[in-house]
């Protein structure tokens, strides 16, 4: 009987070990499964025309002559900067 608390204890400590070596490494995991997880394909960034905050070209709301905006706010109020 105390042979399988041991092979479930020794069960249980592989198991939870990767995450404690991660947590003395600082945090991250030794090795990640992605080369690079986050969607960082290549989008460009541009700058909102009333405000020049720089967002994702995804997130921009464009106006007819395609013109980013951060908002519609600022796209109702048009370019802001000289
Ligand atoms: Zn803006």
């Amino acid at each position: 009987m105390l042979k399988y608390l041991l092979l479930a204890v020794v069960i249980i400590w592989l198991f939870y070990s990767p995450a404690l070596r991660g947590k003395l490494q600082g945090g991250k995991p030794p090795k990640a499964p992605a080369p690079n997880p986050t969607p960082t394909k290549a989008e460009s960034m541009v700058q909102c025309a009333n405000c020049g905050v720089h967002l994702p070209e995804g997130e921009a709301l464009k106006d007819g002559h395609g013109q980013p905006y951060c908002s519609a706010a600022h796209r109702q109020a048009g370019p802001g900067r000289a």
